[in-house]
């Protein structure tokens, strides 16, 4: 079954203490995008402009996403920068350009509103509502957001979360929706404003689902070096709604295999700038990490 994605489509400039990269392919869509491509077809939606280079349109392609709902208008595709502190769970943001993101509002094609599974990731909340309202009765809808909108956008995405199967966000913006200082305290606080499955992420220590069935503790790939830790939330919730898509069975029995796929697809993301590593990997390479986690949290 397909994945629907909207989020952005970005230009990445990034800085960490040991490199700088400017113009990657990035945004929350591409990353997750990409993930999600291992496991099951992918429609993404979003915009670029005229500047957006040929060899990324192709990398979209060389990984069979559909791109049929990707505008490219003119103008300048949305850019983002960012640097990282040594500590690489720390980053500061440098730059938003909006770009061709200012005024998009896209209307999908019929193929793409009977899409199964839905992933809003990062963006406006209104353009999340937007594309949301075009779908016709979705399996599985899952958003991601981040502090931005939280600071400036709180009763759009507070209506979002009503209209959501799952909710992904990370600790500190958990923290800062809910002022709960625990997670656990925290789930319970976000359940009450709508979705029946919470996750948290918390970085290199993985991340929390809340359910029906209670918690579920993913643990993160261990890596020992970290490149650029870019994209990695958005390619954890890309790659677990593609394995998800793909997965027999209730969704309920599947969430949790399918969040270890997500996270080692991030630990790979974790490991280059932007999205070169992600784009060299093989399903052979996310399976054998799938095991080695599996060894890791068995007891
Ligand atoms: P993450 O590291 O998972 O938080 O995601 C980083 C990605 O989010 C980058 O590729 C950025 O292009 C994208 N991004 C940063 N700011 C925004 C924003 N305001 N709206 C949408 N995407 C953003």
């Amino acid at each position: 079954m397909s994945v629907l994605i909207v989020g952005s489509t970005a230009l990445d400039s990034i800085k960490t203490p040991k490199a700088e990269n400017p113009r990657l392919l990035g945004g929350s869509a591409s990353h997750a995008a990409l993930a999600a491509s291992f496991f099951s077809p992918v429609r993404l939606v979003g915009v670029v402009g005229q500047d957006f280079p040929k060899r990324y349109l192709q990398l979209y392609k060389r990984r069979r996403i559909d791109l049929q709902a990707l505008q490219i208008l003119p103008g300048k595709t949305f850019h983002w920068s960012g640097e990282y502190e040594a500590n690489m769970n720390r980053r500061r943001t440098l730059l938003t350009e909006l770009g061709v993101f200012e005024t998009f509002t896209p209307t999908l094609p019929n193929s793409h509103q009977k899409s199964p599974f839905v992933l809003l990731a990062n963006i406006a909340p209104l353009l999340q509502h937007h594309v949301l309202n075009q779908m016709q009765r979705p399996k599985f809808v899952v958003a991601d957001t981040m502090d931005l909108w939280l600071n400036i956008a709180l009763p759009e995405l507070l209506k979002l979360l009503k209209r959501l199967d799952a909710f992904v966000l990370n600790d500190s913006e958990a923290h800062q929706l809910t002022t709960e200082e625990n997670v656990f305290a925290a789930l319970k606080k976000i359940h009450k404003l709508g979705p029946r499955y919470v996750i948290i992420k918390k970085g290199s220590h993985g991340s929390i689902l809340s359910g029906p069935r209670g918690f579920f503790l993913c643990p993160a790939y261990p890596l020992h070096q970290v490149v650029d830790p870019t994209g990695a939330g958005d390619s954890f919730v890309g790659g677990m709604m593609g394995y998800l898509a793909t997965a027999r069975g209730s969704i309920e029995d599947n969430l949790r295999r399918a969040m270890i796929y997500g996270s080692v697809v991030a630990s790979f993301c974790c490991e280059g700038f932007g999205l070169q590593r992600t784009s060299r990997i093989t399903r052979g390479q996310i399976g054998h990490r799938v095991k080695e986690l599996e060894r890791l949290a068995r007891f």
